[in-house]
């Protein structure tokens, strides 16, 4: 079993550590694990979303020795947006990374985590503004492998109905997807969306759109900030990647995708 989206300390919004995650990811079983630590340039004060990449790698390679019997990959989970594209993509280019996902934190100038952006827009309103806003970021940015999340906001969203559904959103997401086939970026699977919400990020009727749309690549996440959350429901959702008609789920290795055949898996 893998999952690509696991953070730790290295990340300021997570508070365990590296061997914490990876002691708990082979708990259960996990063969292979990425950590995809947080690195937005764009937000606005609410927190410091650097990476300082000596002190990563340094905990990474220590962590890879005692952990050798599982295959551990280092990532980093980047902001999307054009006014950081530029800086990001130094900084990346600079490092020796397994795999990097891209997502769209910010729209209008915050992360929809915080309260603000629910006041003063309408449910449709934030929605429609933030697929333009990944769709702008998809066009512009190429540091990325994977796109993270796709509904994010879904999760912070203080409304009843809270998926971003294919059905409501066909152009945008539509837009969003091609544009990631043209330019062989893969779609990550994000369980995180199931605490809460009633499906994954991005929902089930997307994931299958990708698919139809000729997507190839597609990641597997739990997004875990918490030991607890590590691994949680993949299993599942490889299940749903195999109806929906998929084949492989992909690992990287050096920023290239490794295609792992789903059933090896289940
Ligand atoms: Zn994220
Ligand atoms: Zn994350």
């Amino acid at each position: 079993m893998i999952d690509y989206h696991i953070h730790s300390d290295i990340s300021s919004d997570c508070g365990v550590s590296m061997r914490r995650m990876a002691a708990s990811a082979r708990e259960k079983g996990f063969k292979e694990i990425c950590f995809t630590e947080h690195i937005d340039l764009d937000l606005p004060g609410e927190m410091d979303f650097t990476v300082d990449f000596n002190v990563y790698r340094k905990r990474f390679n220590a962590i890879k020795n005692e952990y050798a019997d599982m295959n551990l990959r280092m990532g980093v989970e980047a902001g999307l947006g054009r006014q950081t594209k530029d800086k990001v993509a130094d900084l990346l280019d600079k490092q020796e990374l397994d795999y990097v996902i891209g997502s769209q934190h910010i729209i209008f100038g915050h992360d929809p985590f915080y309260k603000g952006v629910w006041e003063q827009y309408s449910q449709r309103q934030v929605y429609d503004e933030y697929l333009r806003t990944s769709i702008e970021s998809v066009k512009e940015c190429d540091f990325f492998d994977v796109f993270g999340h796709l509904g994010y906001i879904a999760k912070f969203c203080p409304f009843d109905d809270k998926l971003m559904r294919y059905r409501d959103y066909t152009d945008a997401i539509d837009t969003l997807l091609i544009s990631l086939v043209h330019k062989g970026k893969g779609l990550e699977v994000n369980t995180n969306g199931l605490f809460m919400t009633p499906d994954t990020m991005p929902e089930r009727p997307v994931i299958k759109r990708f698919f139809e749309l000729g997507g190839e690549i597609v990641t597997i996440g739990s997004d875990a900030h918490y030991e607890n959350v590590v691994g949680h429901a993949v299993h599942e959702t490889l299940g749903t990647l195999k109806d929906i008609g998929f084949k492989y789920v992909c690992a990287f290795d050096g920023r290239r995708p490794r295609f792992i055949t789903i059933d090896s898996l289940l």
